[in-house]
């Protein structure tokens, strides 16, 4: 039991890995499939005497998400040697940027509860990723693809309150990562990784208390997790009169615990100096513009567009433009329907369900959005019931049919002529005369049953709407 009033304070630094064929600083492919060191060229393997060069593609990406980011980009800014010794950095040395980053001072807004949150980012930087070991028992195997691999670190103000809203945040960045193709954020496969330092103060407190940096966190749900963890490790600690001192703690996902890796006291030297092998990146204001020209609508504002345009409710807006290839769908649909709400619904239900359950990306859903839209009008017209739609809907996904020639091949369309569907209530209240009466003496519970009956007569066919009307004036006259 806490017997304060504390409060943690989060920073993320989040590594994105930046979507060019090439590395960083060499024409070695990015290839995540490809077998163990064949991605390696001299560049790579730090063999003496060969030279990196700067990735044009690796900048423009950098500055496209330092844009979104809302940062300044530097005119010049420039690569550093991070000194430091391990076995999958043969170079000895990771160049990265430090004092002179490319993006700077910018922010990124969004929602935790439907409260508007805005989140400092102090830098994003140009660096390059390091090689990976393998432990194999006795002996250890050294695996260079991704060592030079491009990415951008890109690192939050100390704004972040909860973890609630650090795994948001970070949900966040890799949203507007891939909106823009800069990343792709693939959790699994390494190329999103995220860095927690967190630490807490109570309420009120002027200072910032010791950080603590946590790593090794692979997922969103892990970044709450680990993060809850250590908060209130560090509350416990704080509670029995010890202090906390600076360290990097790693997270372990399957003991859902942090274990410190290495204190402040063997914390690296980096001895960074601007590396002499690479010429300053020099960013003019023509290629800023045509960058930001080139920027798509972001997914906060395309949501609050969703909103004021399509008189969505945010809980939807939110939904659809959490990816762009969604939010294209879901415009596209709309253009064809003019029936927002309709459509916001069929796909935030029927559709996400059924991508999710099968595990596909919208960019592969068996049924277009002309196909949906389609649907949504037939609902309107009342050419099908709505439940009729969802059994069509259902066919539409297995078969990427239109609608109207499912409705046809399976002889489901909904009967509204009213001369049909006073044949079929006639015919069941004949067969009926019994219930009739008795429905006429005071038995109004029997009006389900003389539904039932007509509405297998039709076999399901008969609109709800034209049936009542017709059996109530029938029983009523
Ligand atoms: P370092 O020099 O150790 O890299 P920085 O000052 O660059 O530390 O900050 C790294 C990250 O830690 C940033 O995201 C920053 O917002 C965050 N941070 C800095 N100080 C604190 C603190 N006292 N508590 C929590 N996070 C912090
Ligand atoms: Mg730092």
């Amino acid at each position: 039991m806490a017997t304060k009033n504390w409060e943690s304070v989060i920073g993320l630094e989040i590594h994105a890995q930046l979507a060019t064929k090439s590395k960083m600083f060499s024409s070695d492919s990015t290839a995540f499939a490809a077998g163990d060191n064949e991605n390696v060229s001299p560049v790579s393997l730090g063999l003496p005497g060969a030279l990196p060069v700067v990735n044009k593609q690796a900048v423009e990406l950098s500055i496209k998400m330092g844009l979104a980011l809302n940062c300044e980009i530097r005119e010049v800014s420039r690569f550093a040697r991070k000194n430091y010794f391990y076995p999958d950095l043969p170079k000895g040395y990771q160049i990265s940027q430090y004092d002179e980053p490319l993006c700077e001072e910018g922010f990124v807004e969004f929602y935790v509860d439907g409260e508007k949150k805005k989140i400092r980012i102090e830098r994003a930087h140009m660096e390059e990723d390091a090689g990976k070991s393998t432990h194999h028992g006795g002996h250890s195997l050294i695996n260079l693809n991704r060592a030079g691999v491009p990415l951008l670190e890109i690192v939050s103000g100390p704004d972040l309150r909860t973890p609630q809203e650090a795994a948001e945040y970070a949900r966040t960045v890799r949203q507007i990562l891939r909106y823009l193709d800069v990343c792709d954020g693939n959790l699994e496969e390494g190329s999103m990784r995220c860095d927690c330092n967190v630490s807490i103060r109570e309420v009120g407190a002027p200072k910032f208390g010791t950080k603590v940096e946590l790593k090794n966190i692979n997922s969103f749900r892990f970044v709450e997790k680990a993060l809850e963890y250590e908060i209130q490790r560090q509350i416990d600690c704080k509670e029995s009169g010890e202090e906390i001192f600076q360290e990097t703690r790693l997270y372990d996902s399957t003991k859902n615990k942090t274990f410190s890796m290495r204190s402040k006291e063997e914390a690296h030297d980096y001895r960074y100096f601007v590396d002499p092998d690479l010429l300053a990146v020099r960013v003019n204001e023509a290629w800023v513009s045509k960058v930001r020209e080139s920027l798509p609508e972001l997914p906060l504002a395309r949501a609050e567009r969703f909103q004021s345009e399509y008189e969505l409710p945010q809980y939807d807006a939110l939904i659809l433009t959490q990816e762009k290839a969604l939010a294209d769908y879901f415009e596209q649909a709309v253009k064809k329907s003019s029936q927002p709400k309709a459509t916001s619904n069929w796909v935030m239900t029927e559709l996400l369900r059924m991508l999710n359950e099968e595990k596909k990306e919208i960019s592969d859903s068996p049924i277009s959005s002309d196909h949906l839209a389609e649907l949504v009008l037939m609902i309107e017209k009342k050419e099908i019931s709505g439940k009729m739609a969802k059994q069509v809907f259902q066919e539409m996904w297995k078969t990427s049919k239109s609608p109207k020639d499912l409705v046809k091949a399976l002889g489901l369309s909904q009967i509204t002529d009213e001369s049909e569907i006073e044949k079929i209530v006639d015919k069941v209240l004949a067969a009926n005369e019994k219930a009739v009466e008795d429905y006429r003496s005071g038995k109004t519970k029997l009006y389900g049953f003389f539904v039932g009956q007509a509405m297998k007569e039709s076999k399901g066919q008969a609109s709800p709407e034209t049936l009542n009307k017709i059996l109530k004036a029938r029983l009523d006259s």
